[in-house]
């Protein structure tokens, strides 16, 4: 996968890009990063990539020329696919695990990272394919939205975790949350982990984990429930946590 970033505080991504798992993806070759400021695309003398909003107001607005550029000369030289063009920004749809399933399909991601006022209403309208929100609040830039979503979707490149497995039991790739975990000792402090899980018994322990699944997500987000089919066990699990307790 590529992915090219317009920003125009390219620095912020160094620390994130270099480190960790998503440092790995890139040194295995499972991703390449990009990161333009796009202040360099801007065709006017000073390099002035905003101006005031006409009508008046707060703040200012992003012009539309150094975007429009910048992101006709990411995307050509493209042999297949055309690239996802996200702009980040709080008004667009909000970002979640399926959409990060979505965008980790993809061979070329182009981020728009938003700053000031917002932008001029014509790259939303003639550059962008995804409007993207990372949740309901406003930030100062669309950097940190970026970061999360890129972090997010590298991590689904095949090969990137190191356990095929690992992320395809996650909280929401299943549809719920996941079970809790737990680790040596068995006894810490007098606080016990579940017999089920020394018991050596797979099955056993894979029911308790199922059961548990569903448990978290009926406390916690039952909303998430609303869009999956549940087998008859879980339905009836799901009873049994609905029963008054005495
Ligand atoms: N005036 C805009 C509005 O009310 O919709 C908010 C602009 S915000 C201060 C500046 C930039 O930060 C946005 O253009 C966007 O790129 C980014 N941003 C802010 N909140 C965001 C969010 N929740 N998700 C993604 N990007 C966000």
């Amino acid at each position: 996968m590529k992915i090219d970033v317009l920003t125009l505080f390219p620095e912020m991504f160094s620390g994130v890009f270099s480190q960790s798992i998503l440092k790995k993806a890139a040194e295995s070759n499972s991703v390449s990063y990009n990161v333009v400021n796009f202040r360099e695309f801007a065709d006017n003398k000073h390099q002035t990539v905003d101006d005031y909003p006409y009508g008046g107001g707060a703040g200012m607005v992003l012009k539309p020329q150094p975007i429009f550029d910048a992101v006709t000369e990411l995307s050509n030289g493209e042999g297949g696919k055309k690239p996802r063009v996200i702009l980040l920004c709080p008004q667009g749809r909000r970002y979640d695990q399926k959409k990060a399933e979505e965008l980790a399909n993809e061979e070329h991601l182009i981020f728009i990272c938003g700053h000031y006022e917002g932008y001029d209403e014509r790259i939303r309208e003639h550059v962008i394919t995804d409007e993207i929100s990372i949740g309901d609040y406003v930030l100062t830039g669309g950097e940190l939205g970026a970061m999360v979503i890129i972090d997010s979707v590298v991590r689904l490149l095949p090969g990137v975790l190191g356990n095929e497995e690992s992320h395809q039991q996650d909280s929401f790739s299943t549809g719920f949350l996941e079970h809790p975990h737990y680790t040596r000792p068995a006894d810490f402090r007098g606080m016990k982990v579940p017999d089920v899980l020394l018991s050596g018994n797979h099955r056993l322990i894979e029911e308790w984990r199922k059961k548990e699944s569903l448990r978290r997500t009926f406390l916690r987000r039952p909303d998430l429930l609303q869009d999956v089919d549940l087998t008859d066990e879980q339905k009836k699990w799901l009873a049994e946590f609905e029963k008054p307790q005495d």
